[in-house]
């Protein structure tokens, strides 16, 4: 689809998958100028194909768009425009064996060709497809984690919030050190204060306390996961309180070490839901919190698997059907 300022949204259509060709001077590619979501399509055991939520993909995408000045899709032409790829492409969603589904990239560039720094005139929003296997291969296990103090994912008036390729870039040599430090993802503080947690490289974050509180750090710089976003209704509707607010490193660790914290999770599209191991940085380690039992964390996994899944009841009216 694309669009202009004279002619607004146009020109919808879908063709096979292949190459794009774009003139060297295409502004998204200097300056980054796009937005992106991630979403998948589940199969139930009837064979219908379903979306999770997939306003809540659009109206993220509208508040990225207005972040990065890009034109805002609305919300309907966004689900049709998933519709209608996963229509042409429903032989590759597998059945829910195995939690394997298709995973849906929609994303918006700036294909204006014009080296000027300023909003894109000719914007183009594309969707592709691709068929997912489970995240975890060889069953679920916790994600290790390095805290990196170096970097930092977003600041204050910047664009964290925003599901854009420049934070993502910004992120990679972050993740790299994670990698090289033998961790799964990285761990992100605030760029302030270098003290409270934000999120992992691609994934929210959950502490689970003894008493039966659950955190989760407060939105504004962090990517407002739509699993993040589920997971509080999950939780209470499972009769817990879910406070969102800012959680320092040291309540991490000093939670974990006197066992008032019992269990970690992150969140994402992809991983759905995961335990969090061991915590590292360059001279310390906070261990996996809890006996590792995941047991709530496994809970809220089932619950929002189940649904995905068209296993568990919809009570929240989350799944969206295709065909
Ligand atoms: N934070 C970041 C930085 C991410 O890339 C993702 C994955 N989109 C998430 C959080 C989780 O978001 P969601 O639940 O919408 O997949």
């Amino acid at each position: 689809v694309e669009w202009t300022p004279e002619k607004g949204w146009h020109d919808a259509r879908i063709t096979p998958y292949g190459p794009l060709t774009l003139d060297p001077a295409t502004a998204v590619l200097h300056y980054a100028q796009e937005t992106f979501e991630g979403m998948k399509a589940y199969r139930h055991a009837d064979g219908s194909v379903w979306t999770f939520r997939p306003e809540a993909n659009a109206e993220r995408m509208a508040r990225s768009s207005v972040r990065l000045a890009l034109p805002v899709l609305p919300v309907e032409d966004f689900v049709a425009a998933v519709d209608a790829l996963i229509k042409v492409d429903e032989r590759w969603v597998p059945d829910s064996e195995g939690e394997k589904s298709l995973y849906i990239r929609p994303f918006m560039i700036a294909t204006e060709r014009f080296l000027g720094v300023r909003p894109s005139q000719h914007v183009t929003f594309m969707v592709i497809a691709s068929p997912a296997g489970s995240y975890f291969k060889g069953g679920i296990k916790p994600v290790s984690l390095w805290l990196t103090t170096e970097y930092s994912r977003a600041g204050r008036g910047g664009m964290g919030a925003a599901k854009t390729g420049g934070n993502y870039a910004s992120s990679l040599v972050a993740q790299q050190e994670a990698t090289a430090n033998g961790c799964d993802q990285v761990v992100f503080l605030d760029s302030e204060e270098a003290t409270y947690v934000e999120e992992l490289g691609g994934m929210n974050m959950y502490f689970v306390f003894a008493d039966g509180r659950i955190a989760t750090p407060a939105t504004g710089t962090i990517l407002e996961g739509i699993t993040r976003a589920s997971i509080i209704k999950i939780a209470e509707s499972l009769g817990y309180t879910v406070e969102e607010r800012r959680l320092s490193i040291d309540e991490w660790r000093d939670g974990v070490t006197s066992g008032e914290i019992k269990e970690i999770f992150a969140c994402g599209t992809a991983a759905v839901v995961t335990p969090v191991g061991a915590l590292k940085w360059d001279g310390g380690e906070v261990p996996q919190a809890g006996d590792g039992s995941s047991e709530l964390t496994n809970k809220i996994r089932s619950a929002l698997v189940d649904i995905q899944f068209g296993r568990g009841e919809d009570a929240f009216g989350w799944m969206h059907q295709v065909c």
